[in-house]
């Protein structure tokens, strides 16, 4: 391994009650930001239906981090996240030691205990980090092959690059939502066959379904990372959203891609999950051929074995799972995502956030878009309800959950969640 893990040991148990089918057990332990109505705002880990208040924690001198510059008492995470692994393994560490009790420390103060074990239900969650930038990916051979299908040669459907080169572009970092943050549909200019575009709100509104990985120790311009070396520069990950309007993209994306047609929102899940947590699920990444330039090898490829489900809730009637795929699926990975990224020089920084791209796989029932579900319209899905969907209608919601389980050991993501509202004026 290029990184020494932090894993808690599957057998370790919190001397408060987590349900057994908690995405938040002790051995996941994410961090996120949050609010109560008589506190600031600050940073917290997630233990089953409680948040761990990380400040309270510092300021008892229970966290191994120096006092100044207080990490957790901020509205980001990014002070923490730039404190580099060392620093969030034995934090990492220390919380399951107070948390479990075999540091008695929080177990056994009473009052410290009642400041810093915090009802969920209780809580204001925030964005976790102050988004520099945001970059996304196009990892998913699948998705890549499925799109390419529709809009180019089905013969060639790839493109001669995508095995060579981990296709990304610069999103927008001001429109990433938390959450539970809904969005009005967007407007825009949408393509008439043979004749000038027409204005108004888009009506190919599509989900992506996508993880997302926030950048923790900077590096300086005019630097490079090798895929291992990337490993130690990420701090954790998310569940994404990459809302997308289809017929404003098909329209805009010559000869520059994307642009108005992703910028409106891009919904993010509230828990970081780390690599420490994550590391119990790591899996082989698919095998790459041909094999990729030298400066995209990697000394120890793997992915992480995550289940991702997509479900859509009608504005009335019972939701329904439309989708089951999983995030080992990628063709690249999150180092060599980050390796290439810097591999000009670019410089990345503290909370930046880098989108996997939609991860769809090998199967139909595991699409991660309307877009390839429904072969661009043609082929609405049937609800539950009876209704249909070619693409999303006012008042759907989609929320994407994501867990990793091996035996009884389950570390999860919780959910993102957004509703569409009617456009604007
Ligand atoms: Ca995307």
């Amino acid at each position: 391994m290029s990184a020494m893990f932090e894993i808690i040991d599957a057998s370790l148990r919190a001397f408060v009650e987590v349900d057994e089918g908690s995405d938040f057990p002790i051995q996941n332990l994410p961090y996120g930001i949050f609010s109560t109505a008589d506190g600031g705002v600050r940073a917290g880990v997630a233990l089953g239906a409680w948040v761990v208040d990380l400040h309270a924690l510092d300021r008892a001198g229970l966290l191994p981090v120096a006092p100044e510059p207080a990490l957790f008492g901020r509205h980001s995470l990014n002070a923490f996240a730039a404190a580099g692994r060392p620093t969030w393994r034995a934090v990492r560490a220390r919380l399951a030691a107070l948390l479990s009790g075999s540091d008695p420390r929080l177990r056994d103060d009473a009052a410290l205990r009642s400041r810093a074990l915090v009802p969920m239900d209780a809580c204001t969650l925030h964005l976790p980090f102050e988004i520099a930038s945001y970059t996304d990916f196009y990892s998913s051979e699948e998705h890549a092959t499925n799109v390419g299908k529709l809009f180019r040669d089905p013969a060639n459907a790839l493109t001669p690059n995508w095995k060579h080169i981990p296709i990304g572009y610069n999103g927008r970092a001001s429109s990433v939502v938390l959450s539970g943050q809904d969005f009005h549909r967007p407007m825009g200019q949408l393509p008439v066959a043979g004749g000038p575009p027409e204005w108004g709100p888009c009506r190919q509104l599509d989900f992506e379904l996508e993880t997302a990985f926030f950048v923790g120790t900077e590096t300086r311009l005019g630097t490079r990372l090798s895929p291992d070396q990337a490993t130690d520069h990420i701090f954790g990950m998310v569940l994404m959203n990459d809302w997308s309007a289809r017929d404003i993209q098909r329209w805009e994306y010559v000869p520059l891609g994307p642009f108005q047609a992703k910028a409106f929102a891009t919904s993010i899940s509230p828990w970081v999950v780390t690599l420490d947590a994550l590391a119990p699920f790591r899996v082989p990444a698919p095998e790459q051929d041909p094999a990729p330039l030298s400066y995209l090898r990697e000394g120890d490829r793997h992915a992480y074995d995550i289940e991702l489900t997509v479900e859509l809730r009608p504005a009335a009637g019972d939701g329904t799972i439309i989708t089951r795929s999983n995030f080992r699926h990628l063709y690249w990975t999150m180092a060599q995502q980050l390796a290439h990224h810097t591999s000009s020089g670019c410089n990345v920084r503290t909370g930046d956030l880098m989108g996997s791209g939609t991860i769809s796989g090998p199967s139909r029932d595991a699409l991660g878009c309307l877009l390839e579900m429904t072969e661009n319209g043609k082929r609405p899905l049937s609800l539950p309800d009876g209704g249909t969907r070619a693409f999303l209608q006012d008042g759907d919601e989609i929320v994407i959950r994501g867990q990793a389980r091996r035996g009884a050991l389950r570390v999860g993501f919780g959910s993102v969640r957004g509703r569409v509202l009617p456009a604007l004026p």
